[in-house]
């Protein structure tokens, strides 16, 4: 399957100098003391993957995931994030199959929106959330379980609770293609 390898952050709300970290496979668990930053980290890992709402991101509007600033250093007017992805199997779908390793890298400029790119080109957020659909994950993926989704997931809805077993079975990528074949 694709592996989640890396991930790289700059500008991205307290990781402010570039930072890189190796995602080993399996799971992962990130621990620290309070405010270190550790939602922060799963936050750039959703956002990566098309995250759209400044709530789920904690803010008040996208542009609050820049760094903002503390008393000993300026605030930023531009974040990036990237996830580097392994495709030493090759299953990866579509025209990304052949590719050894997908780069996918969202920026946000303060004022300006965000952009994404899939190994240097430019790409379209609906093809990155479709990308991330089709492996089985997503911003709202049931395996990255943050502060109080246990809980959530628990009291969940029916129709959420459905959301979950299709990511899980590896249909929801086709629930974005059918989607977007419809709005054409
Ligand atoms: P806890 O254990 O309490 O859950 P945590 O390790 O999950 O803490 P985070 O919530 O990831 O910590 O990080 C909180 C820190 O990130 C705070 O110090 C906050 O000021 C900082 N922070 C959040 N957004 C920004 C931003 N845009 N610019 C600068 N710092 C930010
Ligand atoms: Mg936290």
């Amino acid at each position: 399957a694709v592996q989640f390898a890396k991930l790289r952050l700059a500008g991205f709300k307290s990781f402010v100098d570039p930072t890189e970290l190796w995602i080993e496979p399996g799971m992962t668990g990130i621990v620290g003391p309070n405010g270190c930053g550790k939602s922060n980290l799963v936050e750039a890992l959703r956002w990566v993957m098309g995250e759209n709402s400044a709530r789920r991101m904690r803010g008040g509007e996208m542009d609050d995931i820049i760094f903002g600033g503390t008393t000993a250093r300026p605030a930023r007017n531009l974040a990036e994030v990237t996830v580097l992805l392994e495709n030493s199997a090759r299953t990866a779908p579509g025209m990304l199959a052949d590719l050894p390793e997908i780069e996918v890298t969202r920026r946000i400029e303060r004022g300006g929106g965000s952009a994404y790119r899939m190994n240097g080109r430019e790409t379209r957020q609906r093809d990155v959330q479709t990308l991330f659909a089709d492996l089985g994950t997503g911003p709202q993926s049931s395996s990255l379980v943050s502060q109080g989704r246990v809980g959530a997931i628990i009291n969940a809805k029916p129709e959420e609770r459905r959301g979950l077993l299709e990511e899980a079975a590896g249909i929801a990528g086709l629930h974005a293609r059918k989607h977007e074949a419809e709005l054409r």
